[in-house]
């Protein structure tokens, strides 16, 4: 049963890096500018063991009632966790207690949230703010992440806040408004406001972006981090 797992995830591991090489090649980009996430929410800490053994070092999860167990079931293993999902600020006690990256750092109240638990922690959190393409100014996106304009507030409270470490941006190419179906432009947008924000934070320079159906869209253009669930561990029994 492991084995036949770990042949599955090991196939789809091969065609996903295919796929990430590929891309880096049309884009004229070395391999090693871009890194894999597997993204294993809703799917068992088995598995992470499955991929950490096949070499895979950064998993992200959405949840964290389901990725605190997880995380704590292969504290054993060098894994670096990243948090993807939309984030309570009563969560974020446990969350820091775990996550090396918080991605989806969308409003100035979890910024605090997280600078108090990663100080008590002791423990530094690198944020992404995540960014809402579809999300008019002032507003949250559906899925969470802040509008453009709201980027530089939150990154300089990011920068300014003990136990916190500015990493970047991250999105997900909206499902709705103008950049419905266009990827691409979404992502480009995304990465002219990458260069906006190094302008005042040279170090700052993760972009997240791109997932199983658009990872090659995300690559082209300049994401340095691509998160990848169903097309390395098989489509999900439910929306997670
Ligand atoms: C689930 C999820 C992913 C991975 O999506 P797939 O389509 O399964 O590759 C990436 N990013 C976020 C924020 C997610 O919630």
């Amino acid at each position: 049963m492991t084995d036949d797992r770990r042949a599955e995830l090991a196939a789809n591991l091969a065609g996903v890096e295919e796929r990430i090489a590929a891309a880096c090649a049309a884009a004229g980009r070395p391999r090693e500018e871009v890194t894999l996430i597997v993204v294993t929410k809703t799917y068992p800490a088995s598995d992470v063991r499955i991929l950490h053994g096949l070499g895979v070092r950064h998993m992200a999860e959405n949840r964290d009632q389901d990725a605190a167990p997880k995380a704590a079931a292969c504290a054993d293993l060098d894994i670096h966790w990243h948090f993807v999902g939309q984030l309570q600020t009563n969560k974020v006690r446990s969350v820091a207690g775990y996550a090396d990256t918080v991605q989806s750092v969308d409003r100035l109240r979890l910024v605090t949230a997280l600078s108090g638990a990663a100080v008590r922690a002791g423990r530094e959190v690198t944020c992404l703010v995540q960014v809402a393409l579809d999300a008019e100014s002032g507003q949250q996106g559906e899925r969470g992440g802040v509008a453009p304009d709201g980027v530089a507030e939150l990154a300089d409270a990011v920068a300014g806040s003990p136990g916190l470490r500015l990493g970047g941006l991250m999105t997900v190419a909206p499902l709705r408004g103008p950049y419905a179906g266009r990827q691409q432009a979404a992502f480009e947008r995304l990465m002219e406001s990458s260069s906006r924000l190094r302008a005042d934070h040279p170090a700052a320079n993760m972009v997240s972006a791109g997932m199983s159906a658009d990872l090659e869209q995300a690559v082209a253009a300049g994401a340095t981090h691509v998160r990848v669930g169903t097309a390395v561990l098989g489509v999900r029994p439910r929306l997670g």
